[in-house]
């Protein structure tokens, strides 16, 4: 049933988008030597802005850029560095909106993610690491930690600005200095940033942002005075990077790819479980690596749980992601489109049944309804494969043991979810999931002080908290 509501637009007017962006390198804007490309809204499908692309010439100049900052930023008292943190995180609170607005536009992500979600975890994150760059040595590193040098970063389009954040923030603390490259199809809020570094006055060549495809990625990550190289994407491209750093001595983190299970018991509050269930593959039209996109429900309550999920899918508005009443939001790329559609189709295919709520899509841009697959097997591919998509695969079990047996086969370990009213059997399970972060009656919650980060084929090494700064620090 639809909810009868009144279109709440944000203004898209707060932020003004120049036809073209340069490479910010060494505190400026500068032409790219690489062909420029359009970002594009997903939404409607029109061009957003002419992005220079850094062909390996760029990548090296702002290699060499980041290079001489080092010198002067390593040198800095931690409490000095501390303070162009935390000038950072007030500009980025004080430029919320525009920057939420920015992110949506260029993501399709709905406004009230990017405004509620998305800036607040970004600020919090350099509030949070800001606090660490005078207290170094008193983090249990010993006497001394010392940063690597520079860091060259490559990240994705599902949070590009809070991704950003999560690669920038540790390692300024520790007084590295940075060559990142964003997803090619959302690089705005990455050069917003840029600009936030010149009003916050961080020294030239201490932040460099190189923008442009996966060669521009490569360029970065091979350089031969790159020190550290972290890597948040596809499993496929971590794999590709790890092969070709083998035998260089750089550090490497790597956040890939994932296929959560969420894992619903019969005690479980049910409306709270079914928020849970929403959230978890909903959020972000499923664009998140820890997306809980399978669900695991106890056998007993199977039914129930699947009508309450349904009549509260059917709630969902899908649409204008700028409207402040969006649930769901434009899919990223017409290419990421066609991967959806493609494992989609798989699904029915192998047999699984399909089943979306009645909505109308728009016209133009790229959309796939909120979708969700019942009689699923363990050998199907929307059970094996990660989709990042609105797709929720459903399968059952009938004992604890069962619930651990298949949410652990999967190569990925990345996150899980239990609910259940059990304290022992939250322990129990925790205990036993291969997965870096095991949520309880929650889920997709983060914070700066909790580390994040992969078991097996999801990646090494993590980003948040105390254990963040072990990446950015030789002891
Ligand atoms: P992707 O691997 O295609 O691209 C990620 C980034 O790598 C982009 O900036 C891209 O331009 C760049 N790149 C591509 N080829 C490269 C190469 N050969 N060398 C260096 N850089 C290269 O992934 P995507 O489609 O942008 O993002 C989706 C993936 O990211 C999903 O698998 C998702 O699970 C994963 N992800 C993981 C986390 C995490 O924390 N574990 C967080 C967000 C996304």
């Amino acid at each position: 049933m639809r909810l009868e509501y009144a279109p709440a637009p944000e203004s898209r007017d707060v932020v003004e988008i120049k036809p073209s962006y340069g490479l910010f390198i060494n505190g400026e804007f500068v032409e790219g030597g690489g062909t420029p490309f359009k970002t594009v809204n997903p939404a409607d499908e029109q061009a957003l802005a002419e992005v220079a692309c850094a062909d390996e010439a760029d990548v090296d100049r702002a290699v060499q850029a980041a290079r001489k900052a080092f010198g002067v930023w390593s040198a800095l008292p931690g409490a000095e560095r501390a303070k162009y943190l935390f000038r950072i995180a007030r500009i980025i609170q004080e430029r919320a909106r525009e920057l939420a607005v920015l992110e949506t536009l260029d993501n399709g992500k709905p406004i009230r993610e990017s405004r509620d979600v998305d800036l607040p975890l970004v600020a919090a994150h350099f509030f949070y690491y800001a606090g660490w760059a005078d207290k170094l040595e008193y983090a249990g590193f010993g006497p001394a930690p010392r940063p690597l040098g520079v860091a060259g970063q490559v990240i994705p389009w599902n949070f590009p600005l809070l991704m950003l954040a999560w690669k920038i923030a540790p390692a300024l603390a520790c007084g590295n200095t940075v060559v990142l490259k964003p997803a090619e199809t959302t690089p705005l809020t990455a050069l917003a940033f840029a600009d936030i570094c010149v009003q916050a006055g961080l020294p030239a060549g201490v932040v460099n942002i190189v923008t442009g495809a996966g060669e521009t990625g490569a360029a970065v990550v091979n350089h031969a005075d790159v020190n550290k190289v972290a890597f948040t994407g596809s499993t496929e491209v971590g794999r590709l990077i790890a092969r070709s750093l083998a035998g260089t001595g750089k550090k490497l983190t790597l956040e890939l790819g994932g296929k959560a299970a969420n894992i619903v018991f019969e005690d479980a509050p049910l409306d709270q479980a079914v928020e849970g269930i929403v959230n978890g593959i909903f959020f972000n039209q499923g664009h998140v690596c820890c997306a809980g996109s399978r669900l695991l429900v106890q056998e007993s309550i199977r039914d129930e749980l699947l009508d309450a999920l349904k009549r509260r899918l059917g709630t969902l508005r899908l649409g204008d992601p700028l409207d402040k009443n969006t649930d769901i939001g434009a899919i990223n790329s017409a290419a990421q489109l066609a991967k959806i559609r493609e494992l989609a189709d798989a699904g029915e295919r192998e047999g699984a049944e399909r089943w979306s709520p009645a909505c109308a899509i728009p016209e133009r841009g790229y959309w796939f309804p909120p979708t969700v697959f019942t009689g699923v097997a363990q050998s199907h591919r929307i059970a094996r494969e990660e989709i990042f998509g609105p797709v929720l695969s459903v399968l059952t079990f009938r004992t604890p043991a069962e619930a651990v047996e298949k949410a652990n086969n999967t190569p990925y370990g990345l996150s899980a979810g239990v609910w259940t009213e059990k304290g022992s059997r939250i322990l129990w399970l925790a205990d036993r999931l291969r997965a870096g972060v095991v949520w309880a009656n929650t889920f997709n919650r983060f914070d700066p002080a909790s580390p994040f980060g992969g078991y097996k084929e999801s990646g090494y090494g993590r980003e948040g908290g105390r254990h963040g700064l072990e990446a950015y620090l030789d002891v």
